[in-house]
């Protein structure tokens, strides 16, 4: 027979706010009652150290092998049971949480009816605590230099990172050299800082650098392993190699392209990209040809976006801020043609504004698209639906005598593959897939494997610069010790019930099982989300802490106790 628990619930007032909801002194006295239940106390806030401490202190004091936590949910309170599991040593998946403050107290308006909610919380946290078993961690060895994928100015900087808090980066770059598309300049990078010359200075620290090595021709072929200790298998000019690396970064920017079929008529002269009008400013020589002396003077130079779908801060960026150094040097007459402008970027509303306190004419269409009349001389843009003060059917035809079409901003065809390779997902836009944006922006589904920059979403150059600085951070935390915890055992498979279905393999959303005459489960990568063992035919896999058993006594003494 199992060795009866000593738990311990505490009751959070929540700073004195949940007693005009609930009846915590009944409360109180109903859980002294629940099986195995030695102790209970009300404390006034949880989320408070002196609190946390006491609860500590009592583990230790009434030798407790359990803890309920009634009061905010887990979300809030995970922090917090972990302080309390390294002061008393109790291990923190015996702590567990009733939420009765979210769920009770501020869901019923009824005292009576949020106590009697309250009461059953109780009775379930308790029941599924006596089941609980302690996870264990495992300190796995783990290497400390990082793999990157792409030699653009994202690879490079998380590079430069990772190396000054002393790891080893090795950059892999499919070109002959680095620098991605900010290398000549061919790209729409806001030029808010000088491209060029910034790129040129990282990839010279970046090669002087003892802590980088540097792969140019190179690509990968195949990723096994952990994280941790992965091994990347890796063809360099024609030659085989392997490389062993404790995490891998992809930041593998992406591809540009003149939307035609969106314009219906080719680039010219006259019609130009903004990567070649970028590629064109930076020389001194072809911006005078082009913009220079009187070839403005009573010119129209028209910048326009949303042609090709929706904009991106990058070209916005792009055309605002070029359009303002032209106006500043040269003598032309600069419209900006939008559908929908994208200022959601640092300094980018300010340059709205101060274009147009320069004269920049910004025009905005709406539903119905501009028309172009394409010729030797001129192009004229026909717009009707401006939302200016012209009455809505009024159409005005406006001449251009140099325009600058946006691109369109786009996946790599590679992505595909390489996703495939590393194991991650695409979205459907084809980009490389982040595990979620707002919490999680730079995991992927699999450990280990991180994405960064604007392969995962086109990106204005400080944010790529700061998702370098935190990608780096990030893997140094995991690495610095030279070693990875992982939890031991927390997805099981029972080898005698295992038909070799391959389900959960197909399934696993984190890449997380192989097979070996049965199904195997890598805890380095295992996430614990529990997909396999909910859809596994043969119920050959259990998730620790919430088997069926577990689950079913927490359901059974909710009914119970109604
Ligand atoms: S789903 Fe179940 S039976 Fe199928 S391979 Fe996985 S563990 Fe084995
Ligand atoms: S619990 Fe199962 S499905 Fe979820 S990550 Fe672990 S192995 Fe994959």
């Amino acid at each position: 027979m199992a060795e009866e628990k000593r738990i311990g619930l505490f009751l959070c007032n929540c700073g004195g706010s949940l007693d005009a909801h609930l009846d915590l002194k009944r409360l109180k006295e109903y859980s002294q009652g629940l099986l195995q239940v030695v102790y209970v106390e009300e404390l006034r806030t949880f989320c408070l150290p002196e609190d946390s401490q006491r609860i500590a202190s009592i583990i230790k004091k009434e030798n407790l092998s359990g803890v309920v936590l009634a009061g905010c949910p887990h979300r809030n309170s995970e922090s917090i049971a972990s302080a309390i599991a390294r002061e008393s040593n109790l291990n923190q998946h015996l702590i567990t949480f009733a939420p009765i403050r979210e769920h009770c107290a501020w869901a019923y308006p009824q005292r009576e009816t949020a106590t009697l909610k309250a009461e059953k919380m109780l009775a379930s946290a308790v029941a599924r605590n006596i089941l609980l078993h302690p996870l264990e961690e495992e300190e796995l060895p783990a290497e400390k230099s990082v793999l990157i994928i792409g030699g653009g100015i994202g690879g490079i900087q998380t590079a430069l990172e990772l190396s000054r808090m002393g790891f080893g980066a090795i950059i892999l770059e499919k070109k002959p050299h680095l620098g991605g598309l900010m290398k000549g300049t061919a790209a729409p990078f806001d030029s808010v800082t000088q491209p060029l010359e910034l790129i040129s200075s990282r990839i010279e620290t970046a090669t002087k650098d003892p802590g980088i090595d540097i792969l140019t021709s190179s690509e990968l072929i195949k990723l096994e392993g952990e994280p941790g200790r992965f091994q990347a298998h890796i063809k360099q000019k024609g030659k085989k190699k392997t490389i062993t690396a404790g995490a891998i970064v992809a930041a593998a920017g992406y591809l540009v392209s003149f939307p035609k079929e969106s314009y219906g008529f080719p680039l010219s002269e006259r019609v130009i990209t903004q990567s070649q009008l970028s590629a064109i400013l930076a020389d001194e020589k072809k911006t005078k040809a082009l913009l220079g002396g009187d070839k403005g003077k009573g010119k129209n130079l028209i910048f326009i976006l949303g042609m090709g779908g929706e904009s991106t801060p990058l070209t916005t960026a792009f055309a605002l801020k070029v359009s303002s150094l032209i106006k500043e040097k040269y003598n032309w007459n600069i419209f900006i043609i939008y559908n929908n402008i994208k200022v959601a970027g640092e300094g980018l509303e300010a340059l709205f504004r101060q274009c147009r306190s320069q004269g920049i004419i910004l025009l905005r269409y709406d539903e119905s698209r501009p028309g172009f009349t394409v010729s030797k001389e001129k192009i004229d843009i026909r717009l009707s639906g401006l939302l200016t003060s012209l009455e809505k059917e009024e159409e005005v035809t406006l001449p251009g005598h140099l325009m600058v079409v946006e691109e369109r901003i786009e996946p790599e065809p590679d992505f595909e593959n390489l996703a495939q390779l590393l194991g991650i997902n695409v979205d459907p836009q084809g980009f490389l897939q982040k595990d979620n944006p707002h919490l999680f922006p730079i995991a992927t589904n699999k450990a280990g494997v991180f994405v960064m920059g604007s392969c995962h979403h086109p990106m204005l150059l400080p944010f790529i610069m700061e998702e370098a600085a935190a990608t780096a951070l990030h893997i140094a935390e995991q690495l610095s010790e030279g070693k990875i915890r992982v939890f031991k055992e927390r997805a099981m498979v029972d080898k005698g019930k295992c038909t070799l279905c391959l389900t959960c393999i197909r399934l696993c959303p984190h890449n997380a099982i192989f097979y070996d005459r049965a199904a195997v489960i890598s805890e380095a990568l295992c996430q614990g989300c529990g997909v396999c063992a909910s859809e596994c035919p043969a119920e050959a896999i259990e998730i620790r802490n919430y088997t069926t058993h577990q689950l079913m006594a927490e359901i059974g003494v909710s009914r119970k106790a109604s």
